[in-house]
């Protein structure tokens, strides 16, 4: 009893320098927090160098359609053969000039790609650019001509919802497009919900990137510009990333399916958008 006493008595009167020095432990380990946390904003807020810090170090080019999807068609041109001609140099003059941008193509072959998985394969890679590539036709007129770039919104004329619904026609030719494309209403008074949910936060970058091009069609290879347009694409429908869908031209004119369906046209549409993808990276760094 005695022996046990003791015992304890001695704990107790050990236990106050100990406490003293928890009490001055704590105090560093706050003082260390705070430093901590103090380091992990200011590290936060200098530059990363270990990675670059360009806003757009990933692009998905895609090239409309391909495999039992022709698209549209001129005389004898098919809109997934120009498409795909177009893409391919396009990605290759991107990974020329600025090989720090990753470059990665829906498809590079021709082969049928469905419209969810174009955008849902963008997503996957955490692209920072979606580029799809089209050719356009209308039944009324031979010497309708000209580009047209189009971002994710709500038609505003006929001719636009026109251009949306041939693009997006394809998907009956996918299985279970109903199930896949639930909630996918151009038309429905909840469209601008729908759109709320995926486009809308890039819809400033996707519109500066679209005027670009159209003014380099412009500038560069001295066609007629359509203008910067918007309606409701299914293939920009869920991109996760500023988003453009560009009409190279009129496979039903002549002369524009003889200059799309050309070496030197087709080098020139890529060209265009090329001077465009570029200006757009410089904007965004800047
Ligand atoms: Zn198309």
């Amino acid at each position: 009893m005695h022996i046990d006493f003791k015992i304890s008595r001695e704990t107790s009167n050990e236990l106050r320098p100990n406490k003293k020095i928890m009490l001055k432990v704590l105090k560093l380990v706050i003082a260390a927090s705070f430093l901590l946390i103090s380091l992990s904003f200011a590290i936060r807020q200098e530059p990363d160098t270990s990675k670059s810090s360009s806003k757009v170090n990933t692009v998905v080019i895609d090239a409309g359609h391909g495999g039992k999807d022709p698209g549209t068609r001129g005389r004898t041109t098919k809109e997934k053969d120009v498409a795909l001609k177009v893409a391919l140099e396009l990605g290759r003059k991107i990974k020329e000039e600025t090989p720090e941008v990753k470059v990665l193509f829906t498809r590079s072959t021709d082969v049928f790609i469905e419209l969810g998985e174009r955008s849902a394969f963008a997503n996957r890679n955490n692209a920072d650019l979606f580029i799809s590539i089209h050719c356009n036709a209308t039944p009324r007129s031979k010497t309708v001509h000209g580009t047209e770039t189009f971002v994710m919104g709500l038609h505003k004329t006929e001719g636009n919802l026109e251009v949306a619904r041939r693009e997006n026609s394809v998907i009956l030719q996918e299985t279970n497009y109903k199930q896949k494309y639930k909630g996918f209403d151009p038309n429905s008074p909840l469209a601008h919900i729908m759109l709320a949910n995926y486009q809308s936060a890039f819809i400033s970058s996707s519109l500066r990137l679209a005027d670009l091009i159209e003014k380099k069609f412009q500038s560069v290879s001295d066609r007629e510009s359509r203008g910067v347009k918007q309606a409701g694409f299914l293939v920009l429908w869920r991109c996760a990333m500023p988003a453009v869908l560009i009409e190279t031209g009129f496979l039903s004119s002549p002369d524009e399916e003889d200059y799309l369906s050309s070496d030197d046209g087709q080098t020139e549409v890529a060209e265009s958008i090329h001077q465009a993808f570029t200006a757009y990276k410089k904007d965004m760094d800047r």
